[in-house]
């Protein structure tokens, strides 16, 4: 798949990408007084939601295309590009009916594939850039599976938003990070925009800080935060919400790093000790074959002599005197351990190879 979302978009980006608004539109004024306020930090996006995806039934579920009206409004007055979430192909012909430049597919939505194969269907000959948050549940494959439908009907715009999992046991995340999921997206997908939702992972206003630092420093592309006039009187996600205030001094306290080592000035000297490293890894890499080496001696020995394979004091006592070495060198135990346990394996498997003349795996 090849993507195109922040070179074909007129929106040219700044670095982080910054989506920003109300949870939900709950009024004309709100929408105007969030966006009036969020224009001036700026931000590239404006987010407003109209069909809220509640859990529980008689919440507040959105305005509507009444909503799509305020959002309009206040597009035309601060001149903001606007996104929304759509969860039907109705409320696609409806966005684009208001002019909403971006769309969103929400999370909930995300778990459906024949709810996002309609909403891709619906999206056919619009080139419109669509954003895609992961689904609630923790499968990577259904997230690229939700991409790839809308993808295959002809929309290239596309980014993915990381938005945290829903786990059934208890966190202090709203839903937990998990973020290697987002990370191996990244990996499979380098081209792809990915930001970070960190109100809908923290659910609390005091997480959203640590949590759009950490994105930052895993080197995604933007953050989606939702910024609310009043928060505390917020007809939805009251708790996560902040002022346009707290949102401009959040961004102020967020350490910009540079994205690509080859930025940096100190470059050439990070490039001296990745030098020394590999060498350090093939140092690494001789001694362990050296030890190995030794291992199918001792192997010829025993084979010889009629000893077992696998003697447990001798392994007792290499493990104690690891563990000793592992606190001497300021190495982690538990990292140690683990190492040498691949070390035995290998040894035994070493030694049976000489003992029967073939492999034998996971005899000790
Ligand atoms: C939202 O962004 O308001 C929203 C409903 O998010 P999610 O789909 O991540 O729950
Ligand atoms: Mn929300």
């Amino acid at each position: 798949m090849e993507f195109n979302l922040f070179s074909n978009w007129s929106l040219k980006s700044g670095y982080p990408f910054l989506m920003a608004g109300p949870c939900s539109a709950e009024n004309a004024e709100q929408v105007l007084a969030a966006a009036r306020e969020l224009k001036k930090i700026p931000i590239h996006l404006f987010r407003a939601g109209v069909w809220k995806p509640r859990t529980r039934p008689n919440s507040f579920e959105g305005a509507g295309e009444e909503g799509l009206k305020w959002i309009k409004a206040a597009k035309d007055e601060t001149g903001l590009p606007s996104t929304v979430e759509v969860a039907s192909p109705l409320h696609v012909e409806l966005a684009l009916k208001y002019g909403v430049d971006v769309l969103w597919i929400g999370a909930r939505t995300m778990v459906s594939p024949f709810t996002v194969q309609s909403i891709a269907d619906s999206l056919s000959g619009t080139d419109i850039p669509v954003i895609v948050k992961n689904p609630v549940n923790p499968d990577i494959d259904l997230w690229i599976g939700g991409i790839e439908r809308i993808y295959n009907n002809g929309i290239t715009q596309l980014a993915a938003i990381h938005r945290g999992f829903s786990t059934y046991d208890k966190s202090k995340y709203r839903n937990k990070p998990l973020w290697e999921i987002p990370l191996e997206l990244k990996r499979r997908y380098p081209d792809l925009p990915l930001l970070c939702d960190p109100s809908h992972i923290g659910g609390k206003r005091e997480l959203l800080l640590p949590l759009a630092q950490k994105a930052l420093d895993l080197n995604f592309d933007g953050l989606m935060i939702e910024v609310h006039p009043s928060p505390d009187e917020a007809l939805s996600d009251a708790q996560q919400q902040i002022t346009p205030q707290v949102f401009s001094d959040l961004l102020k306290a967020l350490i910009i790093r540079k994205r690509n080592a080859e930025e940096s000035v100190a470059y050439s000297s990070l490039e001296e000790l990745r030098i020394i490293i590999d060498k350090l890894d093939e140092h690494l890499l001789e001694t362990l074959s050296e030890r190995m080496s030794y291992s199918e001696k001792i192997g010829v020995f025993k084979k010889e002599n009629d000893i077992a394979i696998f003697q447990p004091e001798r392994w007792n006592e290499i493990v104690n005197r690891v563990k000793f070495l592992a606190a001497e060198k300021n190495l982690s135990e538990d990292i140690v351990l683990k190492i040498f346990d691949f070390i035995q394996k290998e040894s035994i498997r070493k030694q049976s190879s000489v003992m029967y003349g073939k492999v034998v795996e996971g005899n000790r």
